[in-house]
């Protein structure tokens, strides 16, 4: 058994804003960086609204610089992912691999993971000509035709970066009305090179090795339609890391794990940080200013409490 004072779990924002934090207040944190590494960051490009980088910075290269500045002050990063967890005892135990680990206290940084519509045909073209981040791929769909499925702010805001390097871009939402802001909705609506199929859903992701088309059915009753595009870009929303700790924290009931000051879990001695809690927000600056309040508290825990 590997004993531990405090394990984070994640390696976005929330979690290496953490490790900054515990490793200064020399509590010697294990990082346990999880399946994606860095987190959603780094699936994309130009990180324009981080303070401090009037120029911007690329994702992939904060996340770097966060695990640095952490690695410095001595966290540990161990690159495996937590497979379950017990929180009825203490010290507290998980299983990473094949290792088991004991901590005094755990702070949970796991994010959120893009939801897909989970049609079969999607999945199979994943990579393909389908695709979650639009920032990440649309590059690849330079003066294409491509779709985008979702109704809310991540949609909006991809659809209208797309249509700087598509051709033309259509936006297809199951119902006839956009949740986006209206600020959004009026510059997609101003767009000479984007459609808006409201009312609609993707029924089936056309194509063998790559992406052809869509097939497409009404909400009310009517015919299926075929809309050829190279691309599908899919922003219906993320779905909170928590399989682990499902039975062992409190959830809410879309998953994401409660806090009713957002950083202590119904758990003493297991704090919670970034987008695996917060479903509003969801940003790096956000998610780091979280993950330095459970480090906090999670030192002042260590100091009175479980002493
Ligand atoms: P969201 O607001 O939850 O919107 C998800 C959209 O996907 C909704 O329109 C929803 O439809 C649709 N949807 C969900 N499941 C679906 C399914 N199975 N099939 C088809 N459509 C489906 O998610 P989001 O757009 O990612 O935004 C999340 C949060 O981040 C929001 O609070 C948002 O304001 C914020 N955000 C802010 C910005 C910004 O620039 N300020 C940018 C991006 C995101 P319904 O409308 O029918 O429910």
């Amino acid at each position: 058994m590997n004993k531990r004072n405090l394990i984070i779990i994640g390696s976005g924002p929330a979690g290496l804003t953490a490790a900054i934090y515990a490793s200064r207040a020399s509590l010697s944190p294990l990082v346990i960086s999880g399946p994606e590494p860095g987190g959603q960051l780094t699936l994309t490009s130009e990180v324009e609204d981080y303070p401090g980088f009037p120029e911007g910075v690329l994702g992939q290269d904060l996340m770097e610089k966060m695990r640095a500045q952490a690695e410095r002050f001595g966290a540990e990063f161990l690159s495996a992912s937590v497979a379950s967890i017990n929180v009825a005892n203490r010290p507290f135990t998980m299983m990473a691999g094949s290792t088991e680990y004991s901590a005094r206290s755990i702070i949970v940084a796991t994010g959120a993971s893009a939801r897909w519509l989970d049609l079969p045909s999607e999945q199979r073209l994943i990579g393909k000509g389908v695709s979650s981040c639009a920032v990440c791929d649309g590059y690849f769909f330079k003066g294409k035709d491509v779709a985008i499925v979702g109704g809310g702010d991540s949609a909006a805001k991809e659809a209208l970066y797309l249509a700087k390097l598509a051709s033309h871009v259509t936006l297809i939402h199951r119902r006839t009305e956009l949740r986006a802001q209206k600020i959004l909705q009026d510059r997609l609506r101003s767009a000479e090179n984007i459609t808006l199929k409201l009312g609609w859903a993707v029924e089936e992701v056309l194509g063998e090795m790559v992406v052809s088309g869509l097939r497409l059915a009404p909400a009310e009753a009517g015919d299926a339609e075929k809309l050829a595009v190279a691309g599908l870009f899919v922003a219906i929303g993320h779905i909170p890391n928590t399989k682990p700790f499902v039975g062992s924290l409190a959830l809410d009931d879309q998953g994401y794990i409660e806090s009713k000051d957002g950083v202590h879990t119904s758990v003493e001695g297991v704090f919670v940080a970034g987008d695996v809690h917060d479903r509003t927000y969801r940003q790096a600056v956000t998610a780091a200013g979280m993950g330095c309040k459970a480090a906090m508290q999670a030192e002042e825990y260590l100091e009175e409490v479980a002493a």
